[in-house]
């Protein structure tokens, strides 16, 4: 790792334990016509280990002081764009013809939601991602139902993924070392997405968990449907938005529709 003054401002945490990340590189395996993104690859501890891998890369790194280091990682097959990744078109920044598309990466944390917001919404069809998180924002990825981490991005993400946690990450593995313990979460897309709008579906969800303390009545609104789907499922009328599974939701959805 060469010397480079690490920004606090730019979630810059390196990582620097070539175990784990060995594990995140190689969490899916890659062939010629598929294609992983990187978001954020700094000094490039991880892609060094993507151009050793079949398939083509993308990177998008804000940090211009890296251009020095992530020019030799440029190929015919992979390509560096020194910008903000919340601001790409990303369908625009893929060119060719995909059969998988993997998202790998450290990203920063302070943009951890809006990054995989982007992603979602981006129009392309990512078949996995493997990304390294704050152990608290994986714990709410993955939260069950009538659990304190359960919420709107968790029903989110359950739309399109199945999500596991691959490890565990301790501070003393970055330089500098960050103040929490972080974990890497491998996700997996659905077989069978349900054909829904992704965007008037996120604005309800957004609703339904509004308020936590308040009733999913109070949050969506009360109605005939509502109650009607409540009474189906033997659920009382002040129920709250956690305690409704993502098959719910998506009912109730197309029910209010
Ligand atoms: N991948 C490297 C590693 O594992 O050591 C660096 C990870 S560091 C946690 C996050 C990286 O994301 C930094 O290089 C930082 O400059 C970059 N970054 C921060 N905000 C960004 C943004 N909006 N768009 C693109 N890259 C960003």
């Amino acid at each position: 790792m060469v010397n480079i003054e690490a920004k606090k401002s730019l979630g810059q945490n390196f990582l620097k334990d070539e175990k784990i990340l060995k594990i995140i590189a190689s969490s899916f395996p890659t062939s010629d016509n598929d294609l992983i993104i990187e978001i954020g690859p700094g000094q490039g501890a991880l892609t060094k280990y993507f151009i050793q891998m079949p398939g083509s890369l993308i990177c998008y790194e804000i940090d211009e002081r890296m251009k020095d280091i992530l020019v030799h990682f440029k190929s015919e097959r992979s390509s560096i764009i020194f910008d903000d990744f919340l601001n790409r078109d990303i369908s625009k920044d893929i060119v060719d013809d995909f059969e998988n598309i993997y998202v790998i990466a450290n990203i920063p944390y302070y943009i951890t939601t809006p990054i995989i917001e982007h992603l979602l919404f981006s129009g392309i069809t990512i078949n996995g991602m493997t990304l390294l998180v704050q152990s608290e924002v994986a714990d709410r990825f993955i939260a069950s139902p009538k659990s304190r981490d359960y919420g709107y991005f968790t029903v989110l993400l359950n739309h399109f993924f199945e999500m596991q946690k691959l490890v565990d990450v301790p501070p003393s593995a970055f330089s500098p070392s960050p103040k929490v313990f972080s974990t890497v979460v491998k996700f997996v897309r659905k077989k069978n997405i349900v054909s829904l709008d992704l965007d008037s579906f996120q604005v309800f969800l957004k609703r339904a968990f509004q308020y936590k303390r308040k009733t999913l009545r109070n949050n969506i609104g009360a109605s005939s449907i509502l109650d009607e789907f409540l009474e189906s499922k033997n659920y009382s009328k002040s129920i709250r938005a956690e305690e409704l599974s993502y098959d719910d939701f998506v009912e109730l959805f197309n029910k209010l529709a």
